[in-house]
């Protein structure tokens, strides 16, 4: 699995806005978006004195607008561009829409639905947590983030890993946040359940599927 490296704040800064990739820190001053609210790279508060916060990015053409919706969905999702094309490929094979079955296949990865499911703090912590072998996907443990979930599939922390510190006060945590109609969770037991696949008022409604599709269809 390739993933990116660096620092991921920058792309907050890059699409100019707070993509709170991580967890607990984006909500807390410490959140470098906060005190630089302007684009990454040498010109890039000079550049946001003449157009904004959006700096360069001002009046973006068409293409642009396509390009920056497909940047921000990948980078919240925590994507490479292979594998997020991939995934377009796969939704234009599925029935019905292919904007909405691209966003689909995105929340059914398992980081994401542990994610989801308050059992992380963010996607790239729920990565992390599953490539250590923490959890187990129908009474199989698994390490691989990318797998793709479906309506019955049951996911728990593995017996082996529930000891450890970090899971021990997890139930706080899952408690804290509320899992989408979509998921059964129990936090007593920290176990989760897909119900269905999720419709798209359950999904954050800023991603722009349209504009996505947009993207790689002129390609
Ligand atoms: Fe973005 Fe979170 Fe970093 Fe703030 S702390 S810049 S929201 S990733």
């Amino acid at each position: 699995m390739s993933k990116r490296l660096g620092p991921v704040c920058k792309l907050c800064r890059r699409e100019g806005e707070k993509l709170f990739l991580k967890g607990e820190r984006c909500l807390s001053p410490k959140c470098s978006f906060e005190k630089r609210d302007y684009p990454p790279g040498q010109h890039g508060r000079m550049a946001s004195r003449g157009g904004g916060r959006r700096g360069r990015r001002g009046r973006e053409s068409d293409f642009g607008k396509q390009l920056r919706a497909k940047q921000r969905a990948r980078r919240i999702y925590g994507l490479m561009e292979r594998q997020f094309r991939r995934y377009y490929k796969v939704s234009l094979k599925r029935r019905g829409l292919t904007g909405l079955n691209l966003l689909q296949i995105l929340e059914t990865r398992l980081d994401n639905v542990i994610y989801r499911l308050g059992f992380a703090s963010s996607r790239a912590h729920a990565r992390l947590l599953v490539s250590h072998g923490h959890f187990m996907v129908n009474d199989r443990r698994t390490n691989v983030p990318s797998m793709l979930l479906k309506d019955g599939d049951k996911i728990e922390i593995r017996a082996g890993s529930s000891g450890l510190p970090y899971f021990k006060d997890l139930n706080v945590l899952a408690e804290s946040r509320t899992a989408p109609e979509w998921l059964e969770r129990d936090t007593k037991k920290m176990v989760g359940v897909i119900q269905r696949l999720p419709e798209r008022a359950e999904i954050d409604g800023s991603l722009n599927e349209q504009l996505i599709v947009e993207y790689y269809s002129r390609r």
